[in-house]
């Protein structure tokens, strides 16, 4: 698997795949990577003539008390996973090659202020920064992420109709451990004690989706449950749990779809998310 370090290597693999008629599909990751990004490769390899992986801890994204330093990483592992499954290359450049001297950055108003954003008020804006500068590299056709960052897909999205990138976002269905768990890189920081404890994310969504399917109308009783159940778990510690309309990641009263029930909770010292959407 070839991996690409510098911006103007990578520029010249892409030109070369532009004269010769190829589509072109990215996938952005911070690496350490599991089934569900393969599933978002998978995706693009099936619809794109080349797919490039990038591969980035990106330092703009991260607060001063967050885990940059300890994020797990392993381009070997990486490399061998985008390979099996067909990637075309994978660009993993340095934080300087990505930000050196930059001045520059790409802020968004409104749907970065709520949910994560409320306790990452950075975060949104080194994800709308870096990937505004994945997107002027690699010059994608299709770009992939998956609904586990739920939000973060909401405000890409909103950022390529406002910046008029021009390429096609593509929303991928979250991928959990059999017994429920989304995958994350972060799980690995979970002791076999906080990984059981880790199921009253999923477990609780269950039940607020069931409930829902039922008839509850009150998104407060749905997020009252649901907070009830967490509650039960003594290394569980909530961020947050909310129950938001899917497009303008508005509060909502009662039940509406499209809907987005969003959690961040900490086992232990590990923060995760988990959520789920109803159409
Ligand atoms: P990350 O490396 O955590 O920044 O994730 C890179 C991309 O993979 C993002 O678009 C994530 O939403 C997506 N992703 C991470 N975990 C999962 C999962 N369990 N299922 C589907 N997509 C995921």
């Amino acid at each position: 698997m070839q991996i690409i370090k510098k911006i103007d290597e990578l520029r010249t693999i892409i030109n070369q795949w532009r004269k010769d008629g190829l589509t072109v599909g990215l996938v952005p990751t911070m690496g350490y990577l599991h089934e569900g990004h393969k599933s978002l490769i998978d995706r693009a390899v099936e619809e794109n003539d080349r797919v490039v992986v990038s591969d980035f801890v990106n330092p703009t994204q991260f607060g001063p008390n967050e885990d940059f330093e300890s994020y797990p990483r392993d381009i070997n592992a990486d490399a061998a996973l985008c390979e099996a499954a067909g990637a075309s290359l994978i660009f993993n450049p340095e934080a300087d090659e990505m930000y050196d001297g930059a001045l520059t950055f790409v802020d968004m108003n409104k749907i970065t202020k709520v949910l994560c954003g409320k306790t990452r008020p950075i975060h949104f804006s080194g994800v709308c920064t870096v990937v505004s500068k994945l997107f002027n590299i690699v010059t994608p056709d299709r770009a992939y992420f998956g609904q586990k960052d739920a939000q973060q897909l909401c405000v890409i999205k909103k950022m390529v109709k406002d910046l008029n990138f021009g390429i096609e976002i593509v929303g991928c269905p979250i991928i959990r451990e059999a017994d429920g768990l989304a995958k994350s890189s972060r799980n690995t920081y979970l002791s076999s004690e906080e990984r059981k404890a880790a199921l009253c994310l999923s477990r609780s969504l269950n039940i607020g989706k069931d409930m829902i399917n039922s008839g509850e109308t009150s998104a407060a009783a749905v997020v009252g449950r649901i907070k009830e159940e967490i509650e039960k778990e003594s290394l569980a510690k909530i961020d947050y749990v909310e129950m938001v309309d899917l497009n303008q990641l508005e509060s909502l009263e009662t039940i509406q779809k499209p809907l987005l029930c969003a959690m961040a909770v900490y086992i232990g010292k590990t923060r995760l998310i988990d959520n789920f959407i109803m159409e």
